[in-house]
């Protein structure tokens, strides 16, 4: 066979020979999944785990430092820089579309917000046919993942559920991911946001991640003594010091090698250089929402009509592959405010000066913060029977409400922004490759605002908005509106002004998901592929549908949860 023009084929005969390094799993990316199987399946001690990683190190000032969010955002050393197809639902725009390509994955350029999501969610997902999914189900993956951290830094005894985890999940008695309490140190505009929600009869929950997660609150996040503590703090680092696991960075895998239906292991390259690693119990793609699809289809194990028109030799024709693609997106309503913000502390170079010093020195301020600092989940539609949206309060504003922002410039005036989120949008798209060549980017897209009950729910979203800035609160902290004006909106401007403004969240989810059948999904709900053996996908691509709150936090249940499912067959 000849050297084809990436050097696989010669590959391909080199890996009968003996000496290729063979492990028992082989895990495809380090991001907020990967880390998590890294740690769970090496465990024992027994079994040899591979992890490869596109990216490289996640040593990093701007990743360990909480705001650096805003310098990761689009970096490309460590950070895919996606960008998707137009939209037609969004006057045919563009968006920009991040995504961690480093240790730790998106885990490490988040903006660190810990939400389990709503209980109703993950019964959608058990009402969906995928048995073992329901909240009592993945409630206890949760309890195991989050060690609840108070203001102090201590870990909070007697939190709901803390029997339930040990019971049993016999998980470990102080769990690993920092999840914590930051709400004495948020912007103190903090009180009025409260105080809105008290005018308007709206509920206030102090515990986001609690058994009453509805209403207006403070965000909880996932930090350690003021650094971001992403999954590869939690999970990666203490996998790493077992002899049993090996992490190659900059491993970029172009592809799984299958012998009919079986999979033995993956292709992938460190530079120019084409490598080979076997997998005796299971390859396990943690590659994320987008390049998981991907990965498969560049597999041959995806839509046949995809796989041909690129060249690609089908193993397995499942048009859900790179379908059933869901995120969400929020837009944002910017304030000048009648007292000082983030704005203010850190859009001139002497403050942040001044701001980086009490980083250094106490790890306080601003730094050690995301720019989320409180919000809500709450009901927007006359009829609804749970929460349909997530607001944020953000005490800053940057380069409102562009999406195709690639830096976020903090505005040079004190300000805040409101923002909403639909929290269970049903329009739905697809990511499929643009090219057999693995290093090109696939086409994303997103097909957002497709459906009768989305549009709604921007309209239910922006009344909602409008009502919150009317409060006394909240008028006592507008100086004047930035356009466009909320307050002046009517239904039909509320629309076009969010088809025009309205970005990612950087959710997206589902791409591979979960379900009965081949043609509707692409794992079952032990996250096997359908018609393939040895072959998992779990990351957040496998959710059956998008959870009504940020993503993360049910990313690193559901590979907390396919552990013990690979694990404890
Ligand atoms: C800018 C931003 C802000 C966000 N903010 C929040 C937030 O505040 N709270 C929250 O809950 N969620 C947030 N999210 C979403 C959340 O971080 C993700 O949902 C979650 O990290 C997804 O985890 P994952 O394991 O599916 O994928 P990822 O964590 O993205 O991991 C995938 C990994 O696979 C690697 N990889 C991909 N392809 C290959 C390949 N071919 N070979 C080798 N390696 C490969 C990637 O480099 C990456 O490291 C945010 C996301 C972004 C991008």
């Amino acid at each position: 066979m000849g050297k084809s023009r990436n050097g696989i084929a010669a590959l391909g005969d080199k890996i009968k020979l003996p000496g290729v390094e063979q492990f028992d799993f082989v895990i495809i990316g380090a991001g907020t999944a990967g880390c998590v199987l890294a740690e769970r399946l090496s465990a024992s001690g027994r079994d040899r785990v591979l992890v490869l990683e596109a990216g490289g190190s996640d040593a990093r000032f701007w990743i360990k430092t909480p705001i650096g969010y805003g310098y990761t955002f689009a970096d490309p050393s460590v950070n895919w820089k996606y960008k998707t197809l137009a939209s037609p639902g969004l006057q045919s725009r563009t968006m920009y579309w991040p995504r961690g390509r480093v240790i730790g994955g998106s885990s490490s350029i988040n903006a660190l917000v810990y939400c389990r999501g709503m209980p109703a969610d993950f019964e959608d997902w058990r009402g969906l046919g995928n048995a073992g999914w329901g909240w009592q189900d993945v409630r206890p993956y949760f309890e195991r993942t989050e060690r609840r951290v108070d203001a102090s830094g201590r870990a909070v005894q007697g939190r709901p559920g803390a029997a339930l985890r040990s019971a049993v999940l016999h998980g470990p008695a102080d769990p690993p991911l920092d999840v914590k309490d930051v709400t004495p140190f948020l912007h103190p505009m903090r009180t009025q946001w409260l105080e809105a929600a008290a005018e308007l009869g709206l509920p206030v929950t102090d515990d986001f991640n609690g058994d009453h997660p509805e209403g207006f609150g403070c965000y909880q996040l996932t930090v350690r003594d003021g650094r971001r503590w992403s999954a590869a703090d939690a999970f990666l680092r203490p996998a790493l010091r077992r002899r049993n696991v090996k992490l190659e960075t900059q491993a970029w895998v172009r592809r799984l090698r299958c012998e009919g239906r079986r999979v033995l292991g993956v292709e992938y390259f460190r530079g120019d250089e084409p490598r080979y690693a076997g997998a005796q119990r299971e390859v396990i793609v943690c590659a994320g929402a987008v390049n998981s699809p991907q990965l498969l289809q560049l597999s041959g194990i995806g839509p046949a009509r995809i796989l041909s028109a690129h060249g690609i030799e089908p193993v397995l024709d499942n048009p859900a592959v790179g379908g059933n693609l869901q995120d969400h997106l929020a837009v944002v309503y910017s304030f000048k405010a009648t007292r000082p913000t983030l704005n203010d502390e850190l859009n001139s170079m002497p403050r942040r000066l001044i701001a980086g010093l009490r980083y250094l020195l106490a790890r306080r301020g601003p730094m050690a913060l995301s720019v989320n600092q409180f919000g809500g989940f709450v009901r927007a539609a006359p009829n609804a029977t749970r929460p349909d949206m997530q607001l944020y309060f953000n005490p800053v504003t940057y380069a409102a409400g562009d999406a195709t922002r690639t830096r976020i410039q903090l505005d040079a005036f004190s300000g805040f922004y409101l923002c909403f989120q639909p929290t269970r949008p049903t329009s739905s798209g697809r990511i499929d490759i643009a090219s057999s060549d693995f290093r090109q980017a696939p086409d994303i897209a997103p097909n957002y605002l497709s459906t009768d009950k989305d549009l709604l729910d921007v309209v239910h979203g922006g009344r909602l908005m409008q009502t919150i800035a009317r409060t006394r609160a909240m008028r006592s902290l507008i100086r004047e509106p930035i356009e466009p004006d909320l307050l002046k909106m009517r239904d039909d401007e509320l629309l076009a002004d969010f088809r025009a403004r309205a970005a990612t969240v950087y959710h997206p989810v589902s791409t591979c998901r979960m379900g009965k059948a081949i043609g509707e999904s692409v794992v079952d709900s032990a996250l096997r592929v359908h018609g393939l053996e040895r072959l998992r996908v779990v990351d957040a691509s496998v959710f059956p549908t998008v959870t009504s709150a940020n993503t993360n936090a049910p990313t690193l249940m559901v590979a907390q949860k396919a552990a013990d499912l690979i694990m404890n067959p």
